[in-house]
């Protein structure tokens, strides 16, 4: 019997060893990764400078805690302030650490309690953010919620016009929800909740946990648009694997986060930070984001062009290498089937087909990917 509490679902693949695209499991059975980690490993598993820029590090020290000045987390906040456009970073270990930090950041600079948040969003685990999630399910069993969250239909304005007012603290939001189904905010709602954050004095928070760091083929996906956020949280692919979050904030808010106010005895780990500044000197170049647009665009046109007669596909749709395929049926046995087939993916709610593939992925890979997905629908879901 396990001795782990069975929070997961866990898959049959058992994995010995992970390099680049690939995974090899105890059967010796090896697998194409187009899960990445859950959108962590966005340079492929054991990156060559992540792995150099580690190993140099774990030479020097691995923890000294935040009572020292390091300048690797000087060196990891420039990067991270001068990509976003904002000033200000802190360090903690994870997505839903990050976003803890956001919204006591929010809380604590307006002296404002409301926030909004949007139906199907997903934000983290820990009390706060589970709360802030706008999926009933992950609630389930924990009794009453923090009262600080409304949750509004995404891509409304109407219904986010009638929230709003001088009581908001902040609006939060994925600009593609990931968790909830690769729903991809639209322009116009973007730049309405900007316009409303103005007016109304509330601060601006964009979850970028898995949209961030080249995912969608700019640093951030709210570079897409003309977006100016008071708060980005950043995790998953910052730290290549290793665990990191930052709650990256402006200036303005630089002083209500003062000593004592906020803290984490890991956060800033010296190991995670030195993944990080690695992992974004390889991905925050032009001539690299291009390829992912590129390489986002092949996949998705493959992906058009394969699953076009397949009746069960009802959407295809994304951003750079995050991509959904919706489906009329739940996701779940397919997954299992394509794993069968040597291919790893994602669900993304219930009925979506999530491919995060690491950002180097090679075109090649991806034709090998929809292939195994045209093989297995065409198989098992058309219906002679
Ligand atoms: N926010 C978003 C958008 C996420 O996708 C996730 C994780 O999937 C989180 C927050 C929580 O991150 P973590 O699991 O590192 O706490």
């Amino acid at each position: 019997m396990s001795s782990l509490f069975p929070t997961y679902a866990r898959w049959e693949v058992e994995p010995v060893k992970a390099e680049g695209s690939y995974l090899i499991d105890k059967k010796d059975k090896k697998y194409l990764d187009f899960t990445s980690g859950i959108g962590v490993c966005n340079l492929g598993h054991q990156p060559e400078t992540v792995k150099e820029a580690v190993q140099q590090q774990l030479e020097l020290y691995w923890h000294v805690s935040n009572l020292f000045p390091q300048i690797i987390q000087e060196e990891a906040a420039k990067i991270l302030a001068d990509t976003t456009g904002l000033d200000r970073v802190f360090f903690a270990n994870s997505g839903a650490e990050a976003n803890e930090g956001a919204i006591k950041l929010a809380r604590k600079a307006t002296g404002r309690t409301k926030i909004i948040t949007f139906e199907k969003s997903f934000h983290g685990r820990t009390f706060a953010t589970m709360a802030a999630t706008g999926q009933d399910k992950i609630k389930e069993g924990y009794g009453n919620m923090l009262e600080t969250f409304v949750y509004v239909p995404f891509n409304d304005i109407p219904a986010l016009e009638k929230e709003m007012s001088t009581d908001v603290a902040a609006v939060m939001l994925e600009v593609i929800q990931g968790e909830g189904g690769i729903h991809v905010a639209a322009e116009d709602f973007l730049l309405e909740v900007q316009k409303l954050c103005k007016k109304h004095g509330s601060l601006f928070i964009i979850d970028e946990i898995q949209t961030g760091i080249g995912r969608t083929g700019k640093p951030f996906a709210f570079q897409h648009f003309n977006l100016h956020p008071d708060i980005v949280t950043v995790a998953k692919g910052l730290g290549s694997g290793l665990p990191i979050g930052a709650v990256v904030g402006s200036e303005k808010l630089g002083s209500y986060f003062g000593p004592g106010s906020h803290g984490s005895t890991f956060g800033g780990n010296p190991i995670s930070i030195s993944a990080a500044i690695a992992t974004m000197d390889t991905i925050f170049v032009d001539e690299f984001l291009q390829t992912v647009v590129k390489n986002g665009e092949y996949l998705k046109e493959l992906l058009q062009n394969g699953l076009k007669n397949v009746p069960i596909v009802k959407d295809i749709r994304g951003l750079g290498l995050m991509v959904g395929v919706e489906l009329d049926i739940p996701v779940g046995g397919l997954l299992k089937d394509l794993r069968e087939e040597g291919l790893l993916s994602l669900p993304a709610g219930e009925k979506v087909l999530r491919l995060l593939p690491p950002l180097n992925a090679t075109k090649e890979q991806m034709n090998e990917a929809v292939h195994i997905i045209q093989k297995v629908m065409e198989k098992s879901y058309i219906t002679a």
